[in-house]
């Protein structure tokens, strides 16, 4: 029989075991809360990712973190990497990832050695060398856009036994960041973006142009203009319908965008015109995007909203930036003209400002 002496003893010692776990309780609160302060404070896109992939791994002494976000339609693809990011989250372009991960039920799991270790390894690069994990689906309006996922190389950090409350406030937290930065970036882009075709939309363009001009001129290297304009769009329009126009329009400038690379600046410039600056690109090398798109174009089936298909042609007009110039006009002009001989001289084909006079020449 143990003494009251030793019995108070035994109760002193439980009294501070629990008192310390209610302070590391309230310390990992403060953390958390901390956290979703600066969650929800965030402005931008890049540093959200910052914050959910390298500050968390710090504060809560991680040995791994990862963001997947579910982008089907390629938005992200093409906003992230104009984004200066230490980190960049895993862009899925399907569900399946995610359902292998959550399976139906989509809560957090707490994966530990055991059967569901091998789910460890999916969602972890191996030499992270992760042995127990806390895997959070972000979940925003039912649906399921990603997951965010903290790795420990101790195997005993996260156990299925333990709570996720905290987790599973932070998921849903991180989850409505990234839905408001993303309508954010969505309505960043369409102020530049043209609805139809999803390329530049001409304010943006006029906006960059300048800019490009001043750069090749100040760093003396070529700069390169493309005119494209649909041939007997009209006709296109009046024999097809509208909505057939329109989707050639869509298609054509998603092919565009397909054709280029970063730097590269496309833009609708007018009805059915497209515009497009290469920077430091030499004419050989202009002529082979144009080429490019032209040869795209003409073989392309264009599919009609009715389901059938059309074929289209494009022409196109080069011009270089000429050494001197003094301003921009004097590119789109050329590139304008350049245009304009290639629809004289019979539509489907690229015309570069080089032959100008000879095609003036033969057409007068
Ligand atoms: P060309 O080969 O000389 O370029 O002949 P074209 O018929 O393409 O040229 P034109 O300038 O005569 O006609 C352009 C047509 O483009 C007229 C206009 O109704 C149509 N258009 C302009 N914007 C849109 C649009 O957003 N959607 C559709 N469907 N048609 C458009
Ligand atoms: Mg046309
Ligand atoms: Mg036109």
């Amino acid at each position: 029989m143990n003494s009251p002496d030793t019995q108070v003893q035994e109760l002193r010692r439980q009294l501070k075991q629990l008192l310390e776990a209610a302070h590391a309780n309230e310390r990992k609160l403060d953390r958390f809360d901390a956290l979703e302060r600066r969650l929800i404070a965030v402005d931008s896109m890049e540093e959200l990712v910052h914050l959910l992939l390298v500050e968390c791994r710090q504060e809560f002494g991680l040995d791994a973190a990862e963001l997947w976000l579910l982008d089907v339609d390629d938005e992200l693809r093409r906003a992230l990497p104009a984004l200066p990011m230490v980190r960049t989250p895993r862009l899925l372009d399907g569900h399946g990832p995610l359902r292998s991960l959550f399976g139906a039920v989509r809560v957090t799991r707490l994966i530990a050695p055991g059967p569901d270790e091998a789910l460890l390894r999916e969602a972890f690069a191996p030499e992270a060398g992760v042995r127990s994990a806390a895997l959070l689906p972000l979940i925003r309006q039912g649906l399921l856009i990603g997951s965010l996922h903290f790795g420990s190389r101790d195997p005993e950090r996260y156990d299925s036994s333990s709570g996720t409350k905290f987790l599973d406030r932070l998921a849903a937290i991180a989850a409505i960041s990234i839905e408001s930065m993303l309508n954010r970036e969505r309505l960043r882009r369409a102020g530049m973006t043209d609805g139809l075709t999803g390329v530049h939309n001409r304010r943006y363009f006029d906006h960059r142009s300048l800019i490009e001009f001043s750069q090749a001129v100040r760093h003396r290297y070529p700069l390169a203009c493309l005119f494209l304009d649909i041939d007997h769009f009209k006709a296109i329009n009046d024999g097809h319908g509208h909505p057939a126009g329109d989707e050639v329009l869509r298609q054509v400038g998603g092919l565009i965008l397909r054709t280029l690379r970063t730097g590269d600046l496309a833009a609708r410039y007018g009805g059915e015109e497209f515009i497009v600056l290469l920077p430091r690109t030499d004419r050989d090398g202009a002529r082979e995007v144009a080429e490019r798109i032209r040869l795209q174009v003409q073989d392309a089936p264009f599919i009609t909203p009715e389901g059938g298909t059309l074929r289209a042609t494009v022409s196109v007009g080069l011009a270089m930036l000429p050494a001197g110039a003094t301003n921009f006009a004097t590119l789109l002009d050329l590139a304008d003209r350049a245009l304009y001989a290639a629809k004289r001289a019979g539509r489907n084909r690229t015309l570069g400002d080089d032959e100008l006079s000879a095609a003036t020449a033969t057409a007068s």
